[in-house]
């Protein structure tokens, strides 16, 4: 058995006759979910027999280890008096659907959060601290963007801590349908995307390059509101679309964001305000082939949104907006049929419905804090 091994094995363990002499428990929020600590991926099957012939080496290192691993394991928060076991998390909403951001609280640093649908990682998101802030204490998060695309079974939210120890929790996933629609593509429209411009790959690339990146920064934890005074959609979040050519060639794809028109259909909708749906850093202010005229906001670590085919561009790079700043016009400018807002947000690089973050915070302190510690209010 290789000592690294070796080591998880007396983590989890350790941690559970730590747990057990301390009279430890997990909260009533989460008694009844399969909260597994699987040991650094060691699954109980790929131990050979000579490897369980060693356990009695085990207890020897356990002793020696005891002592240290306890104090990783329980953080003391000095603001508080709180005492936080890794067993404490929150994984919020409880029932997830294909599109919608996921937000968990650990109580220890998480590494990654990686969500497993049979057996298998369709996302992945890194870990970052929630500083403290209106009295409510910091602590560990992740949100993950679930795939539209995901087949239904067994989920797993898993954890992988700072220390390379790996956690489990089943959670529910909810089925979900997305609507089907034909967009006719206008020979101009066709033009674009049919002739051959480096331009759009560099253009691509740099896209791809913002949306991965994680950084460290929270800006804003609560509800989005509405990017427009409209919210007449003209296209809906995930649709299956068919992309009709003028001649007739077809293309299908899934709408990465929600459209916005006119408040009323056949309305002008052209230099209509366009405002930041939550607090941010503008990390995107430049025309793009494709978006047209193009913000992108960063909110969280991992977490963006981006405005597509403005009239014009008011917000700039590096620049802090508030919610509710003022930072385009509505346009039809890139690979658009009329004027609208193309509202898009993006977790984990996953595209996720910017809608559902209407009705619930992007992190919702309260909430996590009852949750990591067991009290229903602060
Ligand atoms: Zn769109």
């Amino acid at each position: 058995m290789t000592k690294r091994k070796l080591f998880f094995l007396t983590a989890v363990v350790t941690l559970a006759a730590a747990l057990i002499a301390a009279g430890v428990s997990c909260s009533s929020n989460n008694k009844d979910s399969a909260d597994i600590i699987k040991a650094g991926g060691l699954d109980a099957s790929e131990k050979t027999a000579s490897e369980e012939a060693a356990g009695i080496n085990l207890i020897e290192i356990l002793y020696i280890e005891e002592t240290p691993l306890i104090n990783t394991f329980f953080l003391r928060l000095a603001e508080t008096e709180i005492f936080l076991s890794p067993y404490n998390y929150a994984i919020i909403p409880e029932t997830l659907r294909p599109g919608d951001p996921v937000t968990i609280a650990f109580g220890v640093a998480i590494k990654y959060a990686d969500l497993i649908i049979n057996g298998n990682r369709v996302a992945r998101s890194r870990g970052f601290v929630i500083p403290a802030e209106d009295g409510y204490p910091s602590f560990n998060a992740a949100i993950i963007g679930i795939p539209t695309t995901i087949t239904y079974g067994n989920t797993v939210i898993r954890i992988t801590d700072t220390k390379d120890m790996i956690w489990e929790f089943n959670v529910n996933m909810e089925e979900r349908e997305f609507r089907s629609e034909n967009l006719y593509i206008t020979p101009s429209m066709s033009d674009m995307v049919t002739t051959p411009d480096p331009q759009l790959d560099i253009e691509a690339n740099m896209l791809w390059a913002i949306l991965s990146t994680t950084g460290n920064q929270v800006y804003h934890t609560g509800p989005f509101i509405m990017p427009v005074e409209s919210t007449r959609k003209t296209s809906l979040f995930g649709a299956r679309r068919v992309n009709i050519y003028p001649d007739g060639y077809r293309v299908t794809n899934i709408h990465a964001g929600v459209d916005i028109g006119a408040a009323i259909a056949g309305e002008s909708f052209l230099g209509a305000d366009i405002i930041a749906c939550a607090r941010g850093l503008v990390v995107l202010s430049r025309s793009r082939i494709i978006s047209g005229n193009t913000i992108i906001i960063e909110h969280a670590p991992g977490v963006y949104t981006s405005y597509y085919h403005l009239d014009k561009l008011i917000a700039r790079e590096g620049e802090i907006v508030e919610m509710g700043d003022l930072i385009g016009y509505v346009g039809t400018t890139g690979y658009s049929t009329g004027p609208h807002l193309h509202w898009e947000l993006r977790v984990s690089t996953e595209n996720t419905d910017p809608e559902s973050m209407l009705t619930r915070p992007l992190v919702d302190k309260s909430l996590i804090i009852s949750r990591l510690y067991g009290t229903q209010e602060m």
